[in-house]
């Protein structure tokens, strides 16, 4: 089974796209959460995930409060008023599809478990070895795939506990070990933030049991103008050409 993996979208169809043409085929999609929020064109992010044969998709707290299910209370003012402006933007159908999205985690199958934020909690963000501790007790699967930070990032638990990448390159290839347990994020499609621009997406192969993360690039300027279009803070364009 090859599942393409996708995580933090957040509206931002350019890198979207750009990922679904450069992914091969695939049998399953994971889509992570975070669809909507920061970009500009959340309703064809949702059309696009909506349309797919066959994906297992869970909400992230973006998602949330877009679809009304929480206040933007916990959000920083720049978050919050991107949240609002999608609020007003999504269709009827497409905020009640939001809306109804499962949190995490979920148990995709035997190997691998899916959550938006780490498998205790939906919106705690892992970023280093503690918080991948308690992620790997409460995980109930070898492979947790996880968004939320947009950082790329891969732990695993074999003898000890290791940070293992991924570094900066055009992909990264895990080959999972015997034994071992691993907490992956396979960075942000549509907003990353570890300082390399391009779209981030994942492909697991189950039956060679391997994990990658890879990069491709998209139009920046396009999604940058259509924030600035849309009346979206400007600060919102300029991240997405420095990916912080
Ligand atoms: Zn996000």
């Amino acid at each position: 089974m090859q599942y393409l993996v996708v995580s933090d979208i957040h509206a931002n169809l350019e890198a979207f796209e750009a990922v679904l043409a450069a992914a091969p085929a695939c049998d399953h999609v994971l889509v992570l959460g975070d669809l909507v929020g920061y970009g500009a064109d959340p309703n064809a992010v949702v059309d696009r995930v909506r349309a797919f044969a066959a994906a297992t998709v869970i909400r992230g707290n973006h998602d949330k409060v877009a679809a009304g299910l929480e206040p933007a209370a916990g959000f920083n003012h720049l978050a919050r008023r991107a949240v609002e402006w999608t609020q007003a933007a999504l269709t009827p159908a497409n905020r009640d599809w939001i809306a109804a999205l499962p949190p995490g985690p979920v148990l995709v199958d035997e190997l691998i478990e899916m959550c938006h934020g780490s498998p205790f909690d939906e919106d705690v963000y892992l970023f280093d070895d503690m918080d991948a501790r308690q992620a790997f007790r409460a995980s109930r699967r070898p492979l947790c795939l996880f968004g939320h930070t947009h950082v790329p990032t891969v732990f695993m638990d074999g003898e000890a506990l290791k940070f293992v990448g991924p570094p900066h390159g055009p992909r990264y290839d895990v080959t999972m070990a015997d034994g071992a347990r691993y907490v992956v994020n396979c960075g942000a499609v549509g907003q990353p933030r570890d300082g390399d621009p391009r779209a981030a997406y994942g492909l697991v192969d189950t039956a060679a049991r391997t994990i990658s993360v890879l990069r491709v690039r998209y139009d920046v300027g396009a999604a940058q103008a259509k924030i600035l279009a849309a009346g979206l803070p400007e600060v919102l364009a300029q991240r997405l050409g420095t990916g912080r």
